[in-house]
């Protein structure tokens, strides 16, 4: 693929992404590159807010954009706070407050609850259809909060098969079993695949 646009004005994300797709993706820019405006994500699932921001992207620039949205799903409080993850964290962002904010809505029940990390990346592009690949990482949340890496919810989650959280990982371990690593995968594996150049 020639050129791609991602759709999100986070400096991070853009990084990322230049890293994990630069072998596949000649060149990748971001909306903030062509000064589009963020979409309002009035989704109630993460596919549809990814699709709004990636349709944007794209039906300004009739470019394939790529976008991504992801959050914290927890069993106990039927899959909240989801979506709202971020908004969890009010503004500015502090996610010590959204920490807090889960463990009261959980009653200060914390340890052992199943949780799980989701992430939904959509690719849109010019006159073809949707593609979308998700990720996704089981786990347990812990009080307090353990780490000092990482972002988010990270000190609060265990992924299943180990014993330390997101944030007492070295980065690159949480790239290798993170629910945005194993999204990502299938996206370089289609792109590997696909014979269309954007
Ligand atoms: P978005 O993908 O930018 O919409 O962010 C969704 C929100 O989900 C973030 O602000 C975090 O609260 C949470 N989240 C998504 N991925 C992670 C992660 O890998 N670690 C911790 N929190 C995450």
């Amino acid at each position: 693929m020639k050129q791609l646009v991602l759709a999100s004005h986070n400096k991070g994300k853009l990084a990322e992404f230049r890293d994990m797709l630069g072998g596949l993706v000649e060149e990748i820019r971001s909306a903030a590159d062509y000064h589009l405006p963020e979409p309002a994500e009035t989704g109630t699932t993460f596919v549809e807010n990814a699709l709004i921001k990636s349709h944007a992207a794209m039906q300004a620039t009739k470019l394939p954009a790529l976008a991504d949205d992801s959050g914290l799903s927890v069993d106990a409080l039927s899959g909240s706070p989801g979506v709202y993850s971020a908004d969890w964290a009010g503004i500015p962002r502090d996610f010590d407050r959204a920490m807090k904010k889960l463990h009261d809505a959980l009653s200060g029940n914390v340890n052992g609850q199943k949780a799980r990390f989701i992430s939904v990346l959509t690719l849109s592009r010019p006159d073809r259809d949707d593609e979308v690949f998700e990720g996704v990482c089981e786990g347990t949340l812990v009080w307090p909060p353990r780490g000092a890496g990482g972002f988010g919810y990270d000190p609060m989650f265990v992924p299943d098969g180990h014993k330390i959280t997101f944030s007492e990982m070295t980065e690159e371990k949480k790239n290798t079993l993170s629910h945005r690593a194993k999204a990502v995968e299938q996206l370089t594996a289609f792109l590997a695949n696909d014979i269309v150049v954007g």
